[in-house]
């Protein structure tokens, strides 16, 4: 008898972007074959759990069929990229969601393996017939990650992705792009030659040359990426080994021409905007909150029959965002009215009715599916934050943001070296704690306490949270707060980050 191997399948939603139909298919096969949950990540996909070795082919086969799939969504090649979710905000909106769409299809891999292996494809004669114009026969030595984003919100958390555009506006009109390079999360445990480091802004790009900028990033990363060590290959080592200066060098060299001086921009925060919103198109936005990005009916709130039923009657699109949330989008007026009746019914009319630190909470999956979780997260975090809540109602700061993410383990899957208040797993029940991130996601934390127990998290912020609302100046974040009160320095750059 072989032993219940039970697998996670991530499903790549481009521009996270889905129909209601394909809802509806993603529904059904999280109660057939997963755990009858889907999870919202931070990285505009949907993930199943606990799909069951023997019926690992049918759901892929069957996730193709309903026009989705999961290629690349693993793997040492681009991952999908990712984008401000609604079109409609503005015009800019909309054409810069194309064109990360035009990005992600173009570095999606040509071969025809994926297909062979879970579609019944062809079979692939030798691995002479591949043709990998962009990554060639060995692919990039590790993960690539692309976000496109558009100022003064930085949503997609440009700086924690090894491969950024940030979209310049110039009298209402797009006219190119900063460019930002060797962002990224991932770190080991007690291994001070790994860490988190953020994205230089290395240039500016026109819209024309997005794609081609894109293009020969990733060949410089292919042909100077580390292949000697898994742990030093991500595109952030490569940046900071050589310098942001000699990369942008030689990407100059590999364009044949030189990419313009960096123009101005502002990032004001990186959270999500909840609520309704009405679109240039005429037609209306709902942007939901979802606890840690997991759809999942409870006995009080039945949130996954909800967006089903929602789904049955949608007469536009659902846009899955990088902060575990969902937008209803593209609802006509005269849907809105059905709706609405809906989101009463289910419970979810006021799902952002949230203390502020928790509309900006994030929450990797950790225990008990991923097998690298050292603790929890997603499970464990609505209950802290209640806790936390406490606290701050009695400081006052209930309706403040705040940004605040937890992850089982320091690969940082929901980013948490760049929010102001970061929690990593470190062992069962502990966590390393760190202060001080930028909340618009501009500058990385540093550890406050090591392998520190859950259970007096609240006691150990509690004093920091009261000092925060009796002494910060107007307008100042709760991470610029515990750099001037002296909690903990701040990191200037990946190499620091490890430093008091
Ligand atoms: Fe798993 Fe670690 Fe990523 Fe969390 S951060 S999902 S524990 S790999």
């Amino acid at each position: 008898l072989e032993k219940a191997y039970s697998f996670m399948i991530r499903i790549r939603v481009p521009g996270g972007v889905a129909t209601p139909e394909q809802w509806l298919e993603t529904d059904r096969l999280a109660t057939q074959f997963a755990n009858g949950t889907i999870k919202l990540t931070t990285r505009q996909a949907f993930q199943f759990h606990g799909i069951i070795k023997s019926n690992l082919k049918r759901t892929i086969a069957e996730i193709n069929q309903a026009a989705m799939d999961t290629i690349a969504a693993c793997g040492d090649v681009n991952r999908n990229v990712m984008c401000n979710p609604n079109p409609y905000l503005s015009s800019i909106h909309g054409e810069v969601l194309k064109i990360s769409q035009d990005i992600s299809n173009h570095l999606t891999p040509q071969t025809r393996a994926y297909h062979e292996i879970w579609l019944d494809g062809e079979k692939v004669e030798s691995s002479e017939d591949v043709v990998e114009p962009i990554y060639g026969k060995t692919y990039l030595p590790r993960k690539f990650k692309i976000t496109v984003a558009v100022p003064p919100s930085n949503d997609v958390d440009v700086f924690a992705n090894c491969l950024s555009f940030i979209a310049i506006v110039e009298s209402g009109k797009l006219v190119g792009f900063n460019v930002s390079v060797g962002g990224g999360m991932g770190m080991t445990h007690g291994s001070e030659e790994t860490y988190p480091r953020l994205a230089d802004v290395i240039g500016f790009c026109t819209v024309e040359q997005a794609q081609d900028v894109a293009e020969k990033v990733v060949m410089v990363q292919r042909d100077y990426g580390d292949r000697t060590e898994r742990k030093h290959a991500r595109l952030k080592y490569t940046v900071d080994d050589h310098g942001p200066d000699w990369f942008l060098a030689k990407l100059n060299e590999y364009l044949g021409y030189e990419l313009g001086p960096v123009r101005d921009y502002v990032f004001e925060d990186n959270g999500d905007r909840y609520g309704w919103v009405e679109g240039i198109n005429g037609k209306h936005n709902l942007t939901l909150f979802i606890q840690g990005g997991r759809v999942l009916d409870t006995p009080t709130y039945p949130m996954r029959t909800g967006l089903r039923e929602i789904a049955k009657i949608h007469d536009g699109d659902f846009r899955l965002t990088a902060n575990q949330n969902l937008m209803i989008a593209n609802v006509s007026p005269e849907k809105r009215p059905e709706i609405e009746k809906l989101l009463e019914q289910y419970g979810m009319k006021d799902s952002h009715l949230q203390s502020g630190l928790r509309l900006n909470s994030l929450a990797c999956v950790a225990l008990p599916t991923c097998g690298l979780s050292l603790a929890e997260a997603e499970r464990y975090l609505p209950s802290l934050l209640s806790e936390l809540e406490e606290v701050l109602e009695e400081a006052g700061l209930r309706h403040d943001a705040i940004t605040i993410r937890m992850t089982g383990c320091p690969n940082g899957c929901a980013r948490p070296y760049i929010s102001e208040i970061g929690f990593v797993g470190r062992s069962p029940g502990c966590y390393n704690v760190y202060l001080g991130g930028g909340f618009a996601g501009q500058r990385l934390s540093k550890m406050y306490r090591e392998n520190f127990p859950g259970e007096k998290i609240k006691e150990l912020l509690a004093p920091i949270i009261h000092h925060y609302a009796k002494e910060r100046n107007d307008g100042e974040r709760f991470g610029d707060f515990c750099i001037r009160a002296g909690y903990v320095a701040a990191t200037e750059q990946g190499k620091d980050f490890h430093k008091n």
